[in-house]
């Protein structure tokens, strides 16, 4: 399907998608043309089946990353290169990425694409989330890529969650660096969620074949027993097809795909839609919010970060999905005064916002399969 890239205005539309008022989405041709037509939508002929499909086609779309970029063709591992010259290289690519906007986020479009959401309530599908839920949830959560971050999670990033009433969850490489099991434990004892995230960040398990994928989500179970780890999230956001459909035999979610990915792992990557969806058994709760590397990677200061966050969490509270922030703990991330300044900041104006609440991801899953003892605020 060729998608065309368009400006919705709410007042040609049907009821209900008031939302998308001057939203900018990309539609497969067709859907387009009769969008732009300024047709009575509603009694359109073909219109909803003809949406329906573009729901389910935009979401996957580009939802994977079938093909493994070329930091995972370094020879010994990319992680052999030193983290200094890594992150210089990013930044190096990602000024000058910054620039050609077009060729990475054609599609989805950045920092934020809600076109699958969009095409969904056209053709009236049930969302995923109850329309009658005041509160959109935010999810907190870090990737724990070294001991460095499980350190800064402890020191630096919990008391500031606590101080609004926010819980995080992190997701924790289970087979790479000792794992100091007395801040796991403290972690969980202060109310907070661990996941599993990966197998050693070389990011070779999407791409790997099923046995050897099989032996290194195995090789996780004891982590993920030892902490009740529910959920999963892949290294560098690295996601098959394959890797997918085999999470469902050890988690509850995954939290892999990107609404909008920007320009890593790889270019054009993401599913244009904030809301959970199920992929088989598994729930896939997408990361809505773009990564605090990636802003960082484009050469965004700490201020602008948080400007970009606030404006894409207010897009997303109109639409009817969820706020999902992954933030890393190392100091040359997020661990450090500005951008935890940032951070707080940012925490504190969720926090004062009614339109807002803090969830956590294993919450948020059972919200979804309907248990009642985790109902969100009803309104
Ligand atoms: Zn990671």
């Amino acid at each position: 399907m060729r998608l065309v890239t368009l400006t919705v205005e709410a007042k040609s539309l049907p009821q209900g998608l008031a939302w998308a008022d001057r939203l900018t989405v990309s539609m497969p041709q067709e859907l387009a043309a009769l969008l732009a037509g300024g047709l009575s939508l509603a009694s359109a002929p073909g219109m909803q089946e003809l949406s329906a499909l573009a729901a389910g086609h935009l979401r996957r779309c580009a939802a994977y990353t079938e093909s493994p970029p070329a930091s995972t063709r370094v020879i010994g591992g990319y992680q052999r290169i030193p983290a200094v010259l890594r992150t210089a290289i990013g930044h190096g690519i990602g000024l000058l990425q910054r620039h050609r906007q077009t060729k990475w986020a054609r599609f989805p479009g950045w920092p934020i694409d809600l076109s699958a959401d969009f095409a969904s309530d056209l053709a009236g599908m049930p969302r995923s989330l109850p329309r009658n839920q005041t509160a959109t949830p935010v999810l907190l959560s870090h990737d724990i890529d070294s001991a460095e971050g499980l350190e800064n999670l402890v020191s630096k990033f919990l008391t500031l969650e606590e101080a609004v009433g926010a819980r995080s969850a992190s997701y924790v490489v289970p087979c790479a660096w000792p794992i100091d099991h007395g801040l796991m434990a403290e972690i969980v004892g202060r109310g907070h969620e661990i996941g599993i995230h990966g197998y050693d960040h070389g990011n070779r398990t999407p791409f790997a074949a099923p046995d050897e994928r099989k032996r290194r989500l195995e090789a996780a179970r004891e982590l993920a027993r030892r902490y009740n780890a529910t959920g999963y999230r892949a290294p560098s956001l690295l996601r098959t097809k394959a890797l997918l459909e085999d999470l469902a035999a050890y988690y509850k979610y995954d939290s892999s795909i990107p609404t909008s990915g920007g320009a890593f792992p790889v270019p054009n990557n993401g599913c244009a839609s904030a809301r959970p969806w199920k992929i088989g058994t598994l729930w896939e709760i997408p990361l809505t919010l773009p990564r605090d590397g990636s802003l960082r990677f484009l050469g965004h200061g700490p201020r602008e970060i948080g400007r970009v966050w606030r404006d894409v969490a207010e897009r997303i509270w109109a639409s009817g999905g969820v706020v999902s922030l992954l933030t890393h703990c190392e100091a040359r991330f997020s661990g450090n005064r500005a951008m935890l300044r940032v951070y707080e900041d940012f925490l504190a104006w969720l926090a004062a916002d009614p339109r807002f609440e803090f969830v956590l991801p294993n919450e948020l899953v059972a919200r979804l399969d309907g248990d009642p003892s985790h109902a969100g605020k009803a309104g």
